[in-house]
């Protein structure tokens, strides 16, 4: 960021206590800290939680997560809930927190949800080209190596994996 949004003076840097340097507008005399998005992307489960659905999405073969920003106002949940309808005409019924991670390439903070759908009869809408459900077990083959979305798969069947051998972590699993 080089140019005040308000009022498009060039941009300083100025010590703002324990956060450093922030660039600073001289003329507006106010700190102006760097924006970025909010996103949410999810493992869908089917309703027996051993498949997780995976999308192909704007004429790519790469298999994908369900995803989109959060729209101003609208909390991940909200967002969750909806994109999961939006895409594939399917309902949330449960979900739980996985794990976040800011994305560069798109400026872009990504909240990464499992959840499970009340069923496995998707529709597909303008937005998605294909969907598959993928058992569990061989997801993260099905899945771009080094992407992000393979990475919070990852993170979420190594905490299940663990639940299932006895331990407890402080991560709930759905
Ligand atoms: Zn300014």
């Amino acid at each position: 960021m080089c140019f005040c949004e308000k009022c498009g003076s060039r941009l300083t840097r100025k010590v703002c206590g324990p956060d450093g340097l922030i660039p600073y507008c001289e003329t507006c005399r106010e700190f102006r800290f760097p924006t970025y998005s909010s996103a949410i992307s999810v493992l869908l489960y089917n309703p027996n939680r051993d498949k997780i659905l995976l999308i192909q999405q704007y004429g790519r073969s790469d298999n994908i997560l369900i995803a989109g920003y959060i729209n101003k106002g609208e909390n991940a949940k909200q967002t969750l809930v909806r994109e999961v309808e939006e895409e594939v005409g399917l309902h949330v019924t449960d979900y739980v927190y996985n794990d976040n991670e800011y994305f560069e390439k798109t400026n872009t903070l990504m909240h990464n949800y499992a959840a499970a759908a009340d069923s496995e009869n998707f529709t597909l809408t303008g937005e998605v080209d294909r969907a598959l459900w993928v058992p569990e077990a061989q997801v993260l083959d099905a899945m771009k190596p080094g992407s992000l979305a393979r990475s919070f798969a990852e993170r979420y069947l190594k905490k299940k994996q663990e639940r299932r051998s006895g331990g407890s972590g402080p991560d709930p699993v759905l």
